[in-house]
This record gives structure tokens, sequence and C-alpha cells, in this order.
């Protein structure tokens, strides 16, 4: 049996004009409300930034995720030294969004240049707030030990290229303001065929099958599979992956589909693992509710990102480890170390 795979490059802007490429100053948020937002500045900012320097900022974006004007690696280079130039220029700096990206940026920020004044801005009131108690606070400790100034559950209802508003009108300004406040699914060129699959945020609404439709499959960040409501994580867009591909084998086969996650997992829950770096040195790794922090967080890390690639590569030593590592995941995910909390 074969099958014809094409991976299309992602060249037309048109199919790329992303939300987060959007104007300047413009609304964010929904308005705070103190059923939104009750504890709102609960911890009240300590100081306000005094005007800074006057530094030229990189233009509103984000540089971590390419976007449709940097198809090449080149691109992506100058992107990355532009960026790492005004970071360098920066004595301040404010990240919006407290969820995994946000928190890692700051903690990297707070290793790297321990003078700047950082500030992290979230509308959740904790950090990482999708992820175990356990996370929230060592990540918060973590932070605020270096001096970093968490400013949690503030909606932030305007950005500009050197600061933000906040719903209550306070004004934070920096040399520099990254976005870390997620990413909408970049469905736009799928609105024509599927537009009945699109919810409210743009993400593609997936059966039980991960099927649109019949012969037609989505997986990764694009998709919500309600029933497992899982964190986007690259580990769970593997796992959509590998059902994927079971499945079309047994459609070609004409046997029954498998369905998400346990016919993949073989549990209804998926192993929930993640691992939030704190800087090079330091950092949190949890499966499901087991919760370690320290150093062991960015050996971790760093052995799956070699492994991955080794495996990506088609490297034995990858290819192994990741069968091995995948099954007894998922066999500890079922029976010692079973995922906790709601879906
Ligand atoms: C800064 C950052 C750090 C992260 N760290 C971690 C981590 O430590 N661990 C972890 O598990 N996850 C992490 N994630 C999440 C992880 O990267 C994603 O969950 C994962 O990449 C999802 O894979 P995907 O294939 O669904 O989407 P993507 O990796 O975003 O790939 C989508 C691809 O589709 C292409 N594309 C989009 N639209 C079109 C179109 N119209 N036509 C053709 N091509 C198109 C894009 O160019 C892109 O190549 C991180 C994410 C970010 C942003």
């Amino acid at each position: 049996m074969s099958h014809r795979i094409d991976l299309l490059p992602p060249t037309c802007p048109a199919h790329f004009a992303r939300p987060r490429a959007r104007p300047l100053a413009r609304p964010l948020a929904r308005p705070l409300s103190p059923t939104t937002c009750p504890d709102h500045f609960a911890r009240p900012l300590s100081r306000r930034f005094p005007p800074t320097r006057h530094t030229p900022p990189i233009p509103l974006r984000s540089p971590w995720k390419p976007t449709a004007n940097e198809p090449k690696l080149s691109d992506r280079r100058s992107t990355w030294s532009s960026a790492a130039a005004a970071l360098e220029r920066a004595s301040s700096v404010i990240v919006v969004g407290g969820g995994p990206v946000g928190v890692e940026l700051a903690a990297e920020i707070a290793a790297a240049r321990p003078h700047l004044d950082i500030t992290l801005v979230s509308r959740s009131k904790r950090l990482c707030s999708a992820m175990p108690p356990q996370v929230h606070e060592r990540c918060e400790a973590w932070l605020e030990c270096r001096g970093v100034r968490l400013v949690l559950g503030a909606d932030v209802r305007e950005l500009s290229e050197s600061g933000c508003t906040l719903a209550d009108g306070t004004q934070l300004d920096a040399d520099v303001l990254y976005q870390c406040m997620g990413f909408r699914p970049a469905t736009g060129a799928l609105r024509t065929h599927f537009r009945e699959r699109l919810d409210q945020s743009g993400a593609l609404v997936v059966n039980e099958f991960l099927q649109l439709k019949p012969h037609v499959y989505a997986m990764g960040d694009a998709i919500v599979h309600r029933a497992s409501n899982e964190l986007k994580l690259a580990h769970t867009a593997e796992l959509n992956a590998a059902l994927v591909v079971e499945n079309v084998r047994r459609q070609h086969r004409g046997d029954p589909l498998l369905t998400y996650p346990d016919g993949i997992v073989g549990s209804d829950r998926s192993p929930r693992v993640f691992c939030v770096s704190l800087g090079p040195h330091h950092g949190v790794v949890a499966f499901n509710g087991l919760v370690v922090g320290g150093v062991i967080a960015p050996i971790t890390k760093w052995l799956i990102e070699w492994t991955k690639v080794a495996a990506c590569a088609e490297r034995p030593v990858g290819v192994l480890f990741w069968r091995f590592g995948d099954w007894f995941s998922c066999l500890l995910s079922r029976t010692v170390l079973r995922p906790v909390g709601e879906h």
C-alpha cells in the first residue's frame, strides 16, 4: 500500500494572515469585571516603570514563530538577530502572557540579563494556570526570587511597541514588549470548505476518529478534540498524528477505526507530559500529577530534544528511545501515575 503525501509550504501570504499580525493598539481582551477577575491587583505594582532611555523598539510581533514573510532559515536568522539586538539595547522588558511560553521567555531573559527590569503580565491569576498547582508555585517563586515583577489577574486592553495598557487604565512601558498570549490556529485557508467545523477561536472541531469528515483528518495545534481537551503540545500533536496514520491505514483496509486517545494510548486520557524551563539550569518537569523541580528539568528537556532530533533523522538511538519511551509513558499513565484533575 502506498499513499501520496503532499507537504505544502506556506508560500501564499494571503493564507497566512494570522490574527496576531493585527494592527497595533487594537483592543485585545474582554474588559475586567469583578466576576472575571475578583482579585485584580491583589498584588499591586510596586512601582510604575520610569521613562526609559529611548531605544528603537522591535516591531510588535512574536519572533519565536515564523510568519509567511520568513519562508527561509536565513529570514528567521535575521529576525532572531534583530530581536536579540533589541534586547541587548533594552533596559526594561514586558512579557505579556503567563503560559509556558511567557514564563520560559521571562526566565531566559532573567537568567541571561539579570540587570533588566522585567515585568510579566497575565490575565490568569497563576502562572502556567493549565498545569498542576506545584508548577504555578515553582515558576512564580523562581521568577520573583530573580526580581521579575508579576502582574497577575490583569487584562491587557491595548498593546503598543513599547508598552501596554491594562483594563483599569494603568500604563506599563518598557523598551521591548513580547507577546506570549497564545496563538489562534492558522486555519484561514480552510474556511471555504470546513467553515462548519471551525469553532469560535478558529480551531477545527474533530470527531472521535480525529476526522473533519470521512477521509479528511486533522491534528495538532489546529484542532480541538472536545472529549480529551488536551494541552496543545508537541507531545499531543504526535499522539494525534500516530492515531491518524493508523486510521488512514485502517480506512484503506476497511477495518474499524480507532478512537482518540484510547486507540493510541490505551486509556481515555493521554499522559500529560511537559517541562517548563526556568533559565538554563532550572525548571519544572511534570508527568501527570508528579511534578519535580530543579536541575532534572533542563536535563530531561535536553534528553527529549536530543533523542527527538535523532528519531526524526531515523537514527536507531532516537527511534528505539522513543519506541520504548512512548510505550513506557502510556503504561505508567494507565497504572501507577494516572492523570489527575479534569479533562
Ligand atoms: C515558543 C514555543 C515553545 C514551545 N515549547 C514546547 C515544548 O517545550 N514542549 C512541547 O511539547 N510543545 C511546545 N510547544 C508547542 C508545540 O510547538 C506545538 O504544540 C507543536 O508544534 C504543534 O505542532 P503542529 O504540527 O500542530 O503545528 P506547528 O508546529 O505550528 O506546524 C504547523 C505548520 O503548518 C504550516 N501551515 C500553516 N498554515 C498553512 C497553510 N495554509 N498551508 C500550508 N502550511 C501551513 C506552518 O507553516 C507550520 O509549518 C511550544 C510552542 C511555542 C510557540
